[in-house]
């Protein structure tokens, strides 16, 4: 969102990364620095160009051509950087795939390590203490929280982030959807879908 420079009121509602550009950017402006047509440009880079809707694109990607999903199997990093997406330095991703025995569930017990080049800044709970480590000790209870109740026989497998290493779930395509566009397909992917809080939308749901 392109914000107004003489309104302040939203002040408060600003996520971490967005408070600190907004502050750099009274500090530079003031110092006659930058120009904040520049920044504004950078904060929507944030707010709305890097978001889930990118990752969206990668798992409606997987789930119409099999040769990306082998990629995206054995080396995310590669396949997710060949669409023109890619992360910092040092940062690998692993896609880890939904099958009909297994749910794949992310989290960060350390900190809020997350795969923010694919689905922007991560949601307030994913850095909360309580799903941090609830996600570990009891997945199926967080995850029926969720509102995500899935058969007692589907196993659930937990990821733990690192600075190192982010996780990316590629849930599994929804049934009915066998006639949609790739496109079509993203609207489906939701972010907590790439999360493991959730899954994938059902046609008439999107
Ligand atoms: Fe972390």
């Amino acid at each position: 969102m392109a914000h107004d420079h003489d309104d302040h009121h939203h002040d408060n509602e600003l996520d971490p990364m967005a408070a600190r550009v907004r502050a750099l950017e009274t500090i530079l402006t003031q110092k006659g620095l930058v120009d904040p047509a520049a920044i504004d440009a950078i904060v929507e880079t944030y707010e709305t160009k890097v978001g889930p809707h990118i990752g969206a694109k990668v798992v409606a990607k997987a789930w119409s051509d099999p040769q990306f999903a082998d990629w995206l199997k054995r080396d995310a990093t590669a396949a997710i950087a060949s669409l023109g997406i890619s992360g910092r330095q040092g940062e690998h991703m692993q896609a880890v795939f939904n099958t009909a025995d297994t749910h794949n569930l992310v989290v960060c017990t350390l900190c809020s390590c997350y795969p923010w080049s694919v689905l922007g800044l991560p949601p307030v709970w994913y850095k909360s203490p309580p799903y941090r480590s609830r996600a570990v000790i009891d997945p199926r209870g967080v995850l029926a929280e969720f509102d995500l109740v899935l058969p007692e026989t589907t196993n659930i497998r937990v990821w733990d982030s690192t600075a190192e290493l982010r996780y990316l779930v590629i849930p599994l395509r929804p049934d009915g959807t066998d006639a949609l566009s790739e496109a079509q397909l993203a609207k489906l992917v939701t972010r907590d879908a790439m999360i493991g809080t959730g899954i994938a939308l059902a046609p008439e749901a999107a």
